[in-house]
C-alpha cells in the first residue's frame, strides 16, 4: 500500500510514500504522520492511498503515526482541492486557511470541581452535622436547595475553602464531589442558555417537514429560508439539527458574526448542551487545536461559528445552516483563499451529501436568483411568530419636512421627535439607525472648500469627540489635536459637517434629558464584553434609546422595542458599487424588522432626501419582491452578476505610477479573451489609496448565456494568472486575484 503525502504549509503537493505492513490498517485518509523529507523528518497528511506507485525511484516508508485518529476527512480534502481551483490559489494556502496552524499543542481545558447533594435517608444524621459542624450544614444547606450541580467555586462566600467543607461533606455521604471540564466557550459572551416551549405554525411545520425529508434522503438538497424578521428561523434550525444527530449525522451553524447573535448561540446551548462547539476568532491557537481534534474524535457534534466554521472536520456532516446568508462577512477578501462560506458550504454539502439551508429575512439577490431557477428549494415564513404584525412604516421626505418648519439641518424630523417623545412616555424603547460611527464624517475649510484627509488613504478623516481625535476607518491612523487651521489656505474656518453616532447621541441627550440612551458602534462595542453588557442592559429595560451602527439591525429580539428610527437612510446609497442598493434595502429592511416583535405593535420612521428612489420607496413598502426584481432587471442590463460570473484583478503598489503601468502592461497581455467577456478597466479603485497602497483593478465579466457554469471565465482568469511572478514581473507589487467578489469599491 502506498500513500500520498501533502506538507499543509509548503505547498500541499503530494508526495508517495510506502505504508509499512504494521501500520496498514491505521493509515487512512486524513491521518498525520511523519516521513523523512529530505534531509528532515516531517508532517504531513495523508491525502490518498493506493495499491500502486508509478514512482519507478526509491520510495521511503512512512516513519510513523502523529495522532491514534484522521484529523481531516475525505470529504474536506476534496473541499480544498475544490477551492484551490475555483478561487485560483495554491493549495497551501488553500490549506493554511483551513487547518488550525499547530496541531501538536497539548492543551487541555481546565478542569472544575462540582458537588451535588446526595438523597438524605437519617435525619438524625443532619441534625448531628448541625451540632458538630456547622459550617459543612450552612453550605450543604445551599447545595441542596439548588438540586443540581453547581461549581464548588461559586460556594466561596460561604466558606473560605469551600472544597475542604465539600470533602467533609462527601466523608460523610452527604454530597457527591467531581470534576467537569470547562470548554472554551464564548460564555461571558453568549446570552444564557434560552430555554422555552415552542409551537409551531403551519409554515413553520412546512418547512421542518421539508427539511427532515431532505435528511432522510440523505443527498445533497439546498434550500433558500426565507422568513421575514420575527418568523422564528432559529426554531426550525433546532428541529433540523435535532432530525440531524437523531440520523447519527452532524451539523454545521454559520452565523455572519458570532458576538452579534448571541441569542441563537445561547438558544442551542439550552437545546443540545455540550455537544455543541463554538469556533470563532476569540478562541487561542491551543483552544482552537484542541476543539478541532475534539470534532474529529465525535466529541462534537454541532459547530457553530463564523465563517471559518464551515471547515469543521465533523464526519457524517448532514446539514449546514447559514443564518443571514447575504451578509459580506461571509466573504474572506484578505488572506487568500479570497472564498464565500456560502458558495463553499454548498460545495462541501454536495461531497458530503448533506442538506444546506440558506436563511433570511432578506436573502441576498444571487440566491434569490437560484430560487428562481430552481436551483434552491424555496420555504417561505411570511407571517411573524406568535402573530405579531408587521410594523406601520412612514417615510419622511426631509426636504420637505424642513422647508415645511423652516429649520434646516435637523438630524429628526417633527414625526420622529414626537414618535420618541410618545414612547418614552409609555415606558416602552427605541431604535435609532446611523450608520455612520464617529462624531463629524467630514472637516472641510469654510473658505477654500479643502477636506482633511488620512495621510495614508485617499479617504477623509472622521472627527471623534471622544479624546477630540480626528480617525481614519480604514487604516486606523489618529491624529490627536484637533485641525483648527487649514493646512491648505491656512484659515480657521474648519466646518464639521456629517453626522456620526456620537453627534446624534449627543443631540439625543440635549433633546430628551431624562432618556437613558446607549450607543452600540465599533467605538462603544469593539470588544464582545462591551456588546454584551449593551444589549443585556437593553434587554432588561435599563435603557430607553438605543443608537447603533449597522449592528443594531442583526437578529436582535428584543419585545418591548417598539418604535424604529432610520436617521438618515440615504448613507451608502450612492456609492459606485453595484450592490448598493441591495444593501442598503437589506439593512433598511431588516432595522425595521426590529421593532413590534411581540404583542405591541411596531413602528418605523424612515428618513430620507430621496423618498422617490425606488430602493428607499419599496424597503418602505417592505416590498422585497417589487425591489428584488427591479434590482434584477438593472443587473441584467448591466451583465452584473448573477447574469454573469464575475472575476476582479487587483494591483496594488507603493508608486502610484508603477501600479498604474503594471496595470496597463497586464491588460496588454492578457490572452484567450472571447466573445461575451467583457473587461473593465485597468482603473484607479473608488477607494484609489489605502494604507499608503495605490489600488488599479481590472474587472471581468462572463455572461451567463455563454459561460453557463463559469468554466470559461476560471480558464481565462487561470490561462492569465497562475504563474504571476514569471509573467508580469510584478516586483514589490502585489496581484491579487477575487473571484466572485462582493464589491468592486
Ligand atoms: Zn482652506
Ligand atoms: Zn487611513
Amino acid at each position: 500500500m502506498f500513500a500520498d503525502v501533502a506538507f499543509p504549509i509548503s505547498g500541499f503537493q503530494t508526495f508517495t510514500y510506502k505504508i509499512p505492513k504494521d501500520l496498514v490498517s491505521e493509515v487512512q485518509i486524513g491521518s498525520r504522520v511523519t516521513v523523512q523529507f529530505g534531509p528532515r523528518k516531517t508532517q504531513g497528511i495523508v491525502t490518498g492511498l493506493k495499491n500502486e506507485s508509478s514512482f519507478s525511484g526509491k520510495i521511503k516508508d512512512i516513519a510513523g503515526l502523529v495522532d491514534n485518529l484522521p484529523i481531516m476527512t475525505p470529504e474536506l480534502w476534496k473541499l480544498i482541492q475544490w477551492m484551490s481551483q475555483y478561487y485560483v490559489t495554491p493549495l497551501g494556502q488553500v490549506g493554511k486557511a483551513v487547518l488550525p496552524k499547530n496541531l501538536s499543542t497539548r492543551y487541555n481545558p481546565p478542569k472544575s470541581w462540582m458537588v451535588q447533594a446526595k438523597p438524605i435517608f437519617d435525619d438524625e444524621d443532619l441534625e448531628a452535622v448541625k451540632k458538630r459542624a456547622p459550617k459543612q450544614y450552612e453550605v450543604y444547606q445551599k447545595i441542596w436547595k439548588v438540586k443540581k450541580p453547581i461549581q464548588v467555586s461559586s460556594l466561596k462566600d460561604l466558606a473560605s475553602n469551600p472544597l475542604n467543607v465539600c470533602r467533609g461533606l462527601e466523608k460523610r455521604k452527604l454530597v457527591t464531589l467531581f470534576e467537569e471540564t470547562s470548554l472554551p466557550d464564548i460564555t461571558g459572551f453568549t446570552f444564557d442558555p434560552i430555554h422555552k416551549k415552542v409551537s409551531f405554525n403551519s409554515h413553520q411545520q412546512v418547512a421542518v417537514d421539508a427539511i427532515c425529508k431532505s435528511l432522510d434522503k440523505k443527498e445533497y438538497s439546498p434550500f433558500l429560508l426565507h422568513g421575514v424578521t420575527g418568523s422564528g428561523k432559529t426554531e426550525i434550525y433546532v428541529e433540523g439539527v435535532r432530525h440531524c444527530l437523531a440520523q447519527k449525522r452532524t451539523a454545521i451553524i454559520l452565523l455572519p458574526e458570532i458576538s452579534l447573535t448571541p441569542q441563537i448561540a445561547g438558544r442551542f446551548r439550552a437545546v443540545f448542551g455540550d455537544t455543541i462547539a463554538l469556533w470563532h476568532s476569540k478562541l487561542t491557537q491551543a483552544q482552537r487545536s484542541w476543539t478541532w481534534k475534539e470534532i474529529c474524535k465525535g466529541t462534537f457534534k454541532v459547530v457553530i461559528g463564523a465563517r471559518s466554521a464551515v471547515f469543521a472536520p465533523l464526519k457524517h456532516l448532514g446539514l449546514i445552516v447559514i443564518d443571514e446568508e447575504q451578509e459580506s462577512s461571509f466573504r474572506q477578501d484578505s488572506p487568500a483563499p479570497r472564498y464565500h462560506a456560502r458558495d463553499v458550504a454548498l460545495m462541501r454539502a454536495t461531497y458530503e451529501g448533506a442538506s444546506v439551508v440558506l436563511s433570511s429575512a432578506t436573502p441576498s439577490l444571487e440566491s434569490y436568483y437560484n430560487y428562481l431557477h430552481k436551483k434552491l428549494s424555496y420555504l417561505h415564513l411570511p407571517e411573524r411568530y406568535g402573530g405579531a404584525k408587521y410594523p406601520h412604516v412612514h417615510l419622511v421626505d426631509m426636504l420637505s419636512d424642513q422647508e415645511e418648519s423652516g429649520k434646516y439641518g435637523q438630524i429628526f424630523s417633527g414625526l420622529l421627535q414626537d414618535k420618541i417623545e410618545d414612547r418614552l412616555n409609555k415606558k416602552e424603547q427605541i431604535i435609532l439607525l446611523q450608520n455612520r460611527r464617529g462624531y463629524s464624517p467630514v472637516i472641510r475649510c469654510g473658505d477654500c472648500g479643502e477636506i482633511v484627509m488620512c495621510p495614508q488613504c485617499k479617504v477623509a478623516l472622521t472627527f471623534h469627540s471622544k479624546g477630540s481625535q480626528l480617525i481614519c476607518h480604514f487604516c486606523g491612523h489618529i491624529e490627536i489635536k484637533q485641525r483648527e487651521t487649514c493646512i491648505h489656505c491656512r484659515c480657521s474656518n474648519m466646518k464639521y459637517s456629517g453626522t456620526g453616532t456620537q453627534r446624534v447621541e449627543s443631540i439625543l441627550e440635549e433633546t430628551f434629558p431624562q432618556a437613558r440612551v446607549a450607543r452600540l458602534d465599533m467605538d462603544t462595542a469593539g470588544t464582545s464584553q462591551g456588546l454584551i453588557s449593551i444589549l443585556k442592559a437593553f434587554a432588561n429595560g435599563e435603557i430607553d434609546i438605543l443608537l447603533g451602527t449597522q449592528m443594531i439591525a442583526k437578529g436582535l429580539d428584543f419585545p418591548n422595542a417598539t418604535l424604529v428610527g432610520i436617521i438618515n437612510a440615504d448613507l451608502g446609497l450612492h456609492l459606485p458599487d453595484f450592490r448598493s442598493g441591495e444593501r442598503i434595502f437589506q439593512l433598511i429592511y431588516q432595522a425595521s424588522g426590529r421593532a413590534g416583535r411581540r404583542k405591541i405593535p411596531g413602528e418605523v420612521v424612515i428618513q430620507t432626501y430621496v423618498p422617490d428612489n425606488p430602493v428607499i420607496k419599496n424597503a418602505a413598502k417592505l416590498d422585497m419582491i417589487k425591489y428584488y426584481n427591479i434590482a434584477l432587471s438593472e443587473r441584467n442590463e448591466l451583465k452584473y452578476p448573477p447574469f454573469s460570473w464575475m472575476a476582479k484583478i487587483e494591483i496594488t503598489g507603493e508608486n502610484q505610477i508603477a501600479v498604474d503601468s503594471l496595470s496597463e502592461r497586464i491588460s496588454k497581455l492578457l490572452n484567450g479573451k472571447y466573445k461575451g467577456l467583457d473587461v473593465l478597466g485597468p482603473a484607479p479603485c473608488y477607494l484609489e489609496k489605502l494604507r499608503n497602497q495605490y489600488r488599479f483593478q481590472i474587472v471581468f465579466k462572463s455572461l451567463k448565456s455563454i459561460d453557463p457554469n463559469g468554466y470559461r471565465l476560471h480558464k481565462f482568469i487561470q490561462d492569465n494568472f497562475m504563474d504571476i511572478q514569471k509573467k508580469y514581473r510584478p516586483g514589490k507589487n502585489r496581484i491579487n486575484i477575487h473571484f466572485d467578489p462582493l464589491s468592486l469599491i
